[in-house]
């Protein structure tokens, strides 16, 4: 059985690093995408409250 999956210690989300916490914290590029998703899910909240604030 030679032909097993090469990749099975790499991270389960890209599969292409291995994975590690420093992987999985900042260098995946899944994780990437989670945070740039959370930052635009956080600057429309600040918008909307900026909104509420101004009495409309
Ligand atoms: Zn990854």
């Amino acid at each position: 059985m030679k032909r097993n999956w090469p990749c099975n210690v790499n991270c389960s989300l890209c599969y292409c690093m291995p994975e590690t916490t420093p992987h999985l914290l900042t260098e995946c590029n899944f994780t990437e995408a989670v945070w740039n998703q959370l930052l635009i899910y956080l600057q429309r909240q600040g918008q909307i409250a900026q909104l509420n604030t101004d009495g409309i």
